[in-house]
């Protein structure tokens, strides 16, 4: 018998499970561990702020996406490369699995500890739960500013997005629209999105500057205010600190500052590049037995030989493929390298107004729209729930609150 063992229920540890179960070999036991219960589609995050996407449809238990893989719920404390131990702390206790495999794919965090108050007072986007509660505090503030004074009103009116990167934009977009849709008429309240550089998107910039200034001017017609060169440097309970650039006063800060791999201990002695990544070779191994793919993993990318990016379908492509190379030496193949060239990347700053480059092709608008909802449905990882998914977008709730009333 093989055991396998999968360390993270995120895109790289579900599609390598499901890749391995779905060939059904005798004998391969696979066991995957998070420690969380469910897999968080993280692509619709705007979508489920601004409640065009309920916060149910971005999420899948990972009871029901992975039948034939053993699930342990708990989190990995340490893992032993050498005697391919993976220790995990249960709410039942500790247990330790042995696998003939096992593959780190335990993504990233928010990168907390670089900013004093961050984990304390920041909301979090990288779980969909954080992202409902989000949705829910927002609501209470509105309700909280039509009692207060002048003073305490702009600060709760006031919200902080700090991160100009895909999800900082978006999410700044969202929160506006959503706001706008909710608050009282003579409410006025204030989106900003705060920016290390000087201009939001970098990643897109210089080669896409056209697709990244529409969606600077999307964001803004919504009512976004963008801060450059606003560095992060403590959050409070009253808002955002920027340095030199100064406070912003907020009853709510949201990090988009960008992740960090997810450390696991025992591991301290395999190569990392600069970010922190564990450093790999081209067919997804860090040692015999042993892989890791996703966030937390640097993987050449097969054309340039720089690491991949950091995304979902990077992760989703190395799952699949540690899923076969471990079929393939299960069976006595040799292992076959990394062949995934890369799609694009896109963003919706509201319906109709998408941003995206596809195999480099810029797009905007409507194109770039469709182009990014059909393949987050594709990528989801269960058809059920992307067709409750697509099914949220006709849905009564996706309208604005006005409209849902006039509808009876
Ligand atoms: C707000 C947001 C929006 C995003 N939008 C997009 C987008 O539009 N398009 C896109 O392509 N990408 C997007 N991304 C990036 C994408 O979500 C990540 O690249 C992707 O999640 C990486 O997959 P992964 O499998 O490496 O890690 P994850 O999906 O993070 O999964 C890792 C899993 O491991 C679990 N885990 C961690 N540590 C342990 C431990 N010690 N023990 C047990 N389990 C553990 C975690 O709980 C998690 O379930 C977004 C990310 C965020 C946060």
């Amino acid at each position: 018998m093989a055991r396998v063992i999968v360390v993270g229920g995120g895109y790289a540890g579900v599609w390598c499970a499901r890749r391995i179960v779905r060939a059904a070999r005798p004998g391969v036991v696979v066991t995957l561990v998070s420690d969380r219960g469910h897999h968080s589609f993280h692509g619709w995050t705007a979508e489920v702020l601004t409640g065009e996407v309920r916060a149910e449809h971005a999420r899948v238990p990972l009871v029901d996406l992975l039948p034939g893989v053993e699930l342990v719920g708990g989190r990995v404390t340490r893992i032993d490369p050498e005697r391919r131990v993976v220790e995990v702390a249960t709410p039942s206790g500790a247990r330790s699995l042995v696998g003939d495999h096992i593959v780190v794919a335990p993504g990233s965090r928010d990168a907390s500890c670089a900013v004093p108050g961050l984990a304390e007072h920041a909301w979090s986007l990288k779980d969909t739960a954080g992202v409902e509660d989000l949705g829910r505090h927002l609501d209470e503030v509105l309700a909280e500013a039509r009692y207060a004074d002048a003073a305490t009103r702009g600060r709760l009116l006031t919200v902080v997005v700090a991160g100009g990167g895909f999800t900082g934009v978006e999410v700044a977009t969202a929160i506006a629209q959503r706001l706008r849709r909710d608050a009282r008429a003579g409410d006025a309240p204030r989106v900003v999105l705060a920016h290390s550089g000087a201009q939001a998107l970098p990643s897109l910039r210089p080669r896409f500057d056209r697709v990244a200034d529409y969606a600077v001017t999307q964001a803004a017609a919504a009512g976004v205010e963008f801060l450059p060169h606003a560095r992060l440097t403590a959050v409070t309970a009253d808002g955002a600190e920027f340095g030199a650039s100064g406070f912003v006063a907020a009853a709510t800060v949201v990090t988009a500052i960008g992740q960090t791999p997810v450390r696991l201990e025992g591991l301290e002695a395999l190569p990392r590049d600069r970010t922190g990544r564990l450093v790999t070779d081209r067919f997804l191994r860090l040692g015999p037995g042993l892989w890791a793919g996703g966030d937390g993993a640097a993987v050449p990318h097969p054309r340039t030989g720089a690491p991949c990016p950091a995304d979902a379908l990077w992760a989703i492509h190395h799952g699949t493929r540690i899923g076969s190379n471990i079929l393939r030496e299960l069976t006595g193949r040799a292992p076959r390298p990394f062949r995934f060239p890369g799609l694009g990347q896109g963003a919706s700053l509201g319906v109709g107004r998408g941003i995206a480059e596809l195999y480099g092709v810029p797009l905007t608008g409507w194109p770039a729209w469709v182009a990014r909802w059909f393949f987050f449905h594709v990528f989801m990882p269960s058809r059920r729930v992307a067709l409750a998914a697509a099914v949220d977008w006709v849905r009564p709730h996706a309208l604005p609150r006005e409209a849902q009333r006039a509808r009876g």
